[in-house]
């Protein structure tokens, strides 16, 4: 079961999308979720019982860069959730829960599979938003704000990656890690265990074990690291993958390296 159908039950599968769907689009959105998806595919199912699960509750649009809050699981849109990040507003707007008094942006990441499901389920979603919303400035004489933000994401980005060098995540919970091969093309770790910050990325695992298997300085991003099968996005902290993709199962976690798949 992916992530992003975990929290729904399997009435609710059932009772879906507000418009037909092709199963081909479907089925390369997660073939894990295809036994769910089918039983929904055959039914005439309606998009408006889904949306809650893809609608963002700050803006009530559709989820745009879904982003989840690692210890509630609730998701936003990346912008929206910034937004209130930026007013000093560190609680999830659903829950209320604190993400973090000083550094929240380490406890939210981008939810790829969650995010495909709602480009699958809203075809042309992302360009559509983004034309409305530049109408609507553009009426008003103004910059859309979406069009800014890439360089507000890379300064944040640039930000976090300089604090993270700067410590080097010594300090602060730590997670149990075994990492073991799945291709014998590469070398196998000498010690296939370590313990690290669960505020490491999964990026930062990638330089670990591409320096322990002695490939190039530069080479991590040849390798593709694996929990239950999943590979995992590169700005993932391991508290992140922990409670989204091994939830409470006990430690060490279980992860795989193997050469990056490469997508024809
Ligand atoms: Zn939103
Ligand atoms: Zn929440």
């Amino acid at each position: 079961m992916c992530f992003a159908f975990s929290h729904l039950t399997h009435a609710h599968t059932q009772n879906y999308f507000s418009q037909r769907l092709t199963q081909a689009s479907l089925i390369s959105s997660c073939s894990s979720c295809f036994a769910d998806m089918e039983a929904a595919l055959n039914r005439n199912v309606l998009l408006r019982d889904l949306n809650e699960h893809i609608t963002c509750f700050i803006c009530a649009g559709y989820l745009i860069e879904a982003t989840t809050i690692v210890d509630c699981l609730h998701t936003f849109c990346r912008s929206c959730l910034l937004k209130r990040l930026k007013a000093k507003q560190h609680n999830c707007p659903r829950c209320g829960n604190l993400i973090h008094h000083s550094h929240p942006l380490q406890y939210i990441g981008y939810d790829r599979t969650l995010q495909d499901v709602v480009n699958k389920l809203v075809p042309n979603l992302q360009k559509r938003e983004l034309r409305r919303e530049s109408d609507f400035y553009d009426m008003k004489g103004m910059k859309c704000p979406r069009l800014e933000e890439p360089d507000v994401k890379t300064e944040t980005h640039s930000t976090q990656d300089h604090e993270k060098a700067q410590d080097y995540h010594r300090s602060g919970e730590q997670v149990q890690i075994s990492l073991q091969r799945t291709d014998t093309k590469l070398d196998t770790m000498g010690k296939p265990y370590l313990v690290c910050s669960v505020d490491a990325t999964i990026k930062i695992l990638k330089k670990y074990v591409a320096k322990k298997i002695g490939m190039g300085p530069t080479q991590h991003a040849e390798l593709d690291i694996l929990c239950n099968d999943e590979i995992l996005g590169k700005e993932h902290s391991l508290k992140f993958v922990l409670a989204t993709r091994w939830r409470s199962k006990s430690q060490p976690l279980l992860l795989e390296y193997r050469p990056r798949a490469v997508l024809l």
